[in-house]
């Protein structure tokens, strides 16, 4: 569904230009979970930004099911880390799950009903009239997850989405993605820089080396379905993944930080 080929992006021009990553190429099935950890400043929100047509690369390309990605796509859906800044404190959190469908869905009633039938899948069927500023930071960012889904995407990207959550938060919010997924058949692209998250929702992990970010490795994970948080991380291969992603993304980064020093 998705093929990244080649894709490098520098920032700035001339000698002045920093490579954020280079030659990344990988691709992704349809209904598939793929997970991209990397140290930080690796250039996993660059290579996000270039698949959501927000950022041009510099070189290579992507493709989205047969075309060309040169502007964001219709029914591709981003979530980010920051909830508070990404939702409007004055609307209502219907309105705001509402928003987004101005350009696509004519009538106030239906965008209504769609944001209402986000908001039951992400189990806030409830907070329709409240506004983000009443919610607890968990539940803002369900709401954020809600918006996305309302435009019925095809792709979801999510970029640390559950970093400024505490733990037990965090764990329902990984949940959450996986029973949407299943329900869905959304395919999904998921920045973090948690290696257990990673191994825990992914059905690949994309290992990131840093500066620039270049493909270091990219694992199966072959864990039962559904994933639960206690058995699954308790389950040997489960072990051995994460010690795996650890060692690969360390070495990455001591790579990185040898180079820097010579
Ligand atoms: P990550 O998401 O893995 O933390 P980023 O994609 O945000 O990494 O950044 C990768 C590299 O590109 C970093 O060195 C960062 O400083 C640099 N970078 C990111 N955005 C910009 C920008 N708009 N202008 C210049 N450099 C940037």
């Amino acid at each position: 569904m998705l093929d990244v080929t080649e894709l490098s992006r520098a920032y700035g021009q001339g000698p002045a230009a920093h490579l954020a990553i280079a030659d990344v190429t990988f691709s992704v099935e349809r209904g598939e979970l793929l997970t991209i950890v990397g140290p930080s400043g690796c250039g996993k929100s660059t290579l996000l930004r270039c698949i959501g047509g927000l950022l041009a690369p510099t070189s290579g390309g992507v493709v989205l099911n047969g075309a060309p990605v040169t502007r964001v796509p219709d029914r591709l859906a981003v979530v980010l880390q920051d909830y508070s800044r990404s939702l409007y404190p004055w609307l209502s959190v219907a309105d705001n799950v509402a928003l987004p469908l101005r350009r696509t869905v004519k009538g106030r009633t239906a965008r209504r009903a769609a944001a209402v039938a986000a908001l039951e899948t992400v189990g806030l069927a409830d907070a329709a009239r409240r506004h983000p500023w009443q919610l607890s930071g968990g539940m803002q960012q369900r709401v954020a997850i809600a918006r996305a889904l309302a435009c019925d995407p095809v792709l979801l990207l999510m970029d640390e989405p559950f970093g400024s959550v505490d733990a037990q938060t965090r764990e329902d919010l990984e949940d959450l993605v996986l029973a949407v997924r299943a329900e869905r058949g959304i395919t999904i692209l998921l920045v973090t820089h948690d290696i257990d998250e990673s191994v825990y929702v992914g059905d690949r992990v994309v290992v990131l080396t840093g500066g620039p970010g270049r493909i270091r490795a990219i694992l199966r994970v072959s864990l039962p379905a559904p994933r639960d948080q206690i058995a699954t991380r308790e389950l040997p291969e489960f072990v051995h993944l994460r010690a795996e992603v650890s060692r690969l993304v360390r070495s990455g980064s001591q790579a990185q930080a040898q180079l820097a020093g010579d």
